[in-house]
């Protein structure tokens, strides 16, 4: 990083060493809160992607790393762990500098990320193979799991950090090498948390940051002949492409994509927890969470009453600077996210869908030049209309009545995305039920947005393939090896399969 110019300049991070993209171009990292540049990242390409392969791949078959005991593995994630508490609050302010989220929501963030390295540097050593007691006589048969190989993590805009720590601890606790390619709208972070890396001691080329463009480093990076496995975060749209790509060179994937996720509120719900609820899935982040609850399903019987207690406890977040700890809803973080937000209202307008708060980019003064939009809340929304079923990422909650619980679960599950679902109820026999019916890869009853290191996250239906996070997750990163050993003295028929 050169901090001498008006705008930071960083460096990639490859093999080891802070080098400059092959081409020696740049690009500039955006501030969402005023709206203008405050940073070049180097702008990779297919010749820097194949610089950080090959360095993983060997980093991966050759050097210190391969000879590290899981143990040795274990222990060298458990002290980045421990570097990243006292840098914690200088790296969210780096995430807030180029994603426009709350410092308050940031540093949390990266205070807690901390967890992943610590659980599966805890994890490493405690993968165990099994002696299987194989139906053939004098045969002794065994499985090791052995580091699926270099995994290629890509990874969104909105929580860089804490999406590459669920990528990265597991695979490095499984022994594998990553190249991460951070969003172009956010590199900055990454580029400063593998200077944590370098200093916890990892050998060179076990991590590497390759910054660019999807097209442009993404695709080579995920094409490339030596890559085992992509673990993606981002658009279904994305995803599916980096999948077809993936398919051809039979790589493994994991995806977690998209939602339009559901947030079903009974009326027997305590109401005024499931107000805080549905603003916290909606508004929270500006929206730009893929867990959003995007879709308010609220009982018939008391629609209008909570629509309105809705819309007065919304009319009252502050906006403005995402470094003021008061702040509540901040910028979107980048000019297509913006549009493509503002694009939606009008989308919803022309199908009928009423605004009841907002339905516009903001214009107050505290948001001064940067990508604002209100939080709205659309009624008289049906859940075949666009703005219910497609995924805005923006501060937008879409209002649609039902009756009962049978049409919470149909209305609920009639989208193609399940990343999650929310219950609000205090009737556990219908809690239950709907845990089960809904199809969701995280369901909260009476909570939203709670995630953990210890419990696994991830997509029914187009909203992902795998799961990130748990015990379970690090087999993600591991591939199963079955080994025969004969202790016969003397080889059987030989045109007989044994
Ligand atoms: P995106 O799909 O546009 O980009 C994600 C990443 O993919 C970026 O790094 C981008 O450069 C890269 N990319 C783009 N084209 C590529 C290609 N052809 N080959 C390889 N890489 C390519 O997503 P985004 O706009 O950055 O993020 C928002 C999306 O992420 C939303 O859909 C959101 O729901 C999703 N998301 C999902 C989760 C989850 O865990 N399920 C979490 C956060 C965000």
């Amino acid at each position: 990083m050169d901090g001498g110019s008006q705008l930071t300049k960083y460096k990639m991070w490859i093999g080891g060493e802070w080098v400059e993209s092959a081409s020696g171009a740049y690009f500039e990292s955006d501030n969402p809160f005023l709206g203008k540049p405050w940073a070049l990242i180097p702008k990779g390409n297919a010749q820097d992607a194949d610089r950080a392969v090959r360095a993983a791949h060997q980093a991966l078959t050759t050097g210190a790393w391969p000879k590290m005991t899981a143990s040795q593995r274990g222990a060298l994630l458990r002290k980045l762990a421990d570097l990243i508490g006292p840098d914690a609050k200088r790296l969210a302010e780096i995430e807030v500098r180029d994603n426009g989220k709350l410092f308050a929501e940031m540093s949390a963030q990266t205070t807690y990320m901390a967890q992943w390295y610590y659980y599966f540097g805890g994890l490493a050593d405690k993968v165990e193979g099994s002696v299987i007691p194989i139906d053939k006589a004098d045969t002794f048969n065994y499985t090791r799991h052995e580091p699926i190989g270099v995994v290629v993590a890509i990874i969104p805009w909105n929580s860089p950090l804490l999406l590459t720590a669920w990528k990265l601890a597991p695979a490095l606790a499984a022994g594998c090498t990553v190249v991460i390619k951070p969003s172009e709208f956010t590199s900055a972070s990454t580029l400063e948390f593998v200077k944590l890396i370098e200093q916890a001691g990892f050998p060179p080329g076990v991590v590497n940051v390759v910054t660019g463009l999807g097209a442009d480093v993404g695709s080579p990076l995920v094409e490339h002949p030596l890559t085992n496995k992509v673990a993606f975060t981002g658009s279904d749209r994305t995803g599916g492409l980096i999948y077809q790509a993936a398919a051809k060179g039979m790589k493994r994937v994991t995806m977690e994509l998209g939602g339009k996720s559901p947030n079903i509120v009974f009326d027997d719900a305590e109401i005024e927890n499931a107000v805080k609820g549905v603003i916290s899935g909606i508004f929270a982040a500006t929206g730009q969470t893929c867990i959003a609850g995007s879709r308010l399903l609220v009982q018939e019987s008391i629609h209008d009453q909570f629509v309105e207690k809705l819309v007065a406890f919304a009319s009252t977040a502050k906006m403005g600077n995402p470094m003021s700890m008061d702040t509540q809803v901040g910028p979107v973080t980048n000019p297509p996210q913006f549009k493509k937000i503002l694009e939606y209202l009008e989308v919803a307008k022309g199908e009928g869908a009423k605004p009841v708060l907002g339905g516009a980019k903001a214009d107050r003064p505290e948001c001064g030049e940067g990508w604002f939009v209100e939080p709205t809340i659309f009624t008289g929304v049906h859940n075949r209309m666009r703005i219910a079923q497609e995924e805005v990422f923006g501060p937008v909650l879409s209002v649609i009545p039902f009756s009962d619980e049978e049409e919470a679960i149909e209305i609920g599950n009639d989208v193609v995305f399940g990343l999650a679902a929310g219950v609000w109820t205090q009737n556990m026999r219908r809690a239950f039920k709907m845990a089960e019916k809904l199809q969701a890869g995280t369901v909260w009853v009476n909570t939203y947005r709670a995630v953990s290191y210890l419990s696994p996250f991830g997509g029914y239906k187009r909203s992902g393939l795998g799961r990130e996070s748990g015990q379970e997750m690090i087999r993600e990163y591991l591939q199963t090896k079955s080994v025969w050993i004969s202790l016969a003295t003397e080889v059987p028929n030989p045109f007989i399969m044994r």
